[in-house]
């Protein structure tokens, strides 16, 4: 099950704080140094780690723990409120959907991490909600690209505006003018991947955003690929600004690293997280209830 070698490394930390009755310093300074090999052992980021010990243990270093009849408990607690708060706090944090006029949704990412995929499961989570999207498909570089956006626009009975191959930043502005014609009022926009980060790739992400006013750019990134998923969110938000991530895979994911690092490396939420193939398998991201599976 997921972030299994995390959550048995911090429930062995726990239980022997609770074999210990009173806790002293040193004991939470052990079990501190055990929490943050545990974290970087599910590939978080190192810095955060070490951050977020030391905010634990300043919290737990407090009279009310030391003094408490149940300081291993108190410890738990503040363990599970600084991970809800390291992702975000207690509730997921929402795209700037509008409720009148359009909104724009641009979705960016390295090729493999879900974009095209994650763009229709947002698709159809909103035509549940009653809206009316619309899928345009700007990654014009691999022919099957367009297809797959068809197929999965289809699938999720959401349309799909594509030009072939124009130049992505004319298609969006085609598409704002096709979304306006026909009601749709939230315009998600397919762009295309790399394997790797590159310039052009970069410049031609700025171009759409200087063309049609985005509302949200929205990297989808792979959480298997822990801080290096970490390292392209910073990388993105730097080149182009994004306004959060949507983190795919985690029900692949075993450690659990991309999850709790995002927010403190990059300054940018997590909105959604992807949780299989299927074109439901989408959630909000809930912080609380994340830190709740990691804590087991
Ligand atoms: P793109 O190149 O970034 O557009 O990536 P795709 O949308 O084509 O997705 C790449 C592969 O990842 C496909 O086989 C998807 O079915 C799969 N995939 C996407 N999201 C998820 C997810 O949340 N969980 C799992 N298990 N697979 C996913």
């Amino acid at each position: 099950m997921a972030f299994e070698s995390l959550t048995e490394r911090l429930s062995g930390v726990f239980k022997k704080l609770r074999g210990k009755g009173r806790l002293s310093e040193a004991d939470i300074k052990a079990a501190m140094r055990e929490v943050r090999m545990a974290l970087l052992e599910a590939d978080v980021n190192y810095k955060v780690a070490k951050d977020f010990c030391n905010q634990v243990s300043e919290r737990a270093m407090g009279q009310e723990v030391m003094e408490s009849l149940t300081p291993a408990q108190q410890v738990v607690k503040i363990v599970n409120e600084e991970l809800t708060r390291l992702m975000g706090g207690d509730e997921p944090t929402q795209l700037h959907i509008k409720n009148k006029g359009q909104t724009v949704l641009m979705m960016c990412g390295l090729q493999g991490n879900g974009k095209t995929t994650h763009a229709a499961k947002l698709g159809k989570y909103y035509r549940k909600l009653g809206r009316r999207p619309l899928l345009v498909a700007c990654d014009i570089y691999r022919p099957a690209a367009i297809d797959q956006l068809r197929i999965v626009g289809e699938q999720a009975e959401v349309p799909v505006f594509e030009m072939g191959t124009e130049r992505p930043e004319l298609i969006a502005q085609k598409a704002m003018a096709y979304a306006k014609d026909h009601g749709n009022d939230i315009v998600i926009i397919d762009t295309a991947g790399r394997l790797q980060i590159d310039e052009a790739l970069m410049d031609e992400l700025v171009r759409i955003k200087q063309t049609v006013e985005v509302d949200d750019t929205l990297l989808v990134v792979d959480a298997m690929a822990g801080q290096e998923a970490v390292n392209v969110a910073k990388t993105f938000n730097e080149k182009i600004g994004i306004d959060g991530v949507i983190l795919t895979k985690t029900d692949g994911d075993t450690r659990g690293g991309a999850a709790l690092s995002v927010l403190a490396v990059t300054g940018k939420p997590i909105y959604f997280q992807g949780i299989g193939e299927k074109l439901d398998d989408l959630e909000p991201f809930y912080p609380s209830r994340m830190a709740g599976r990691i804590l087991g």
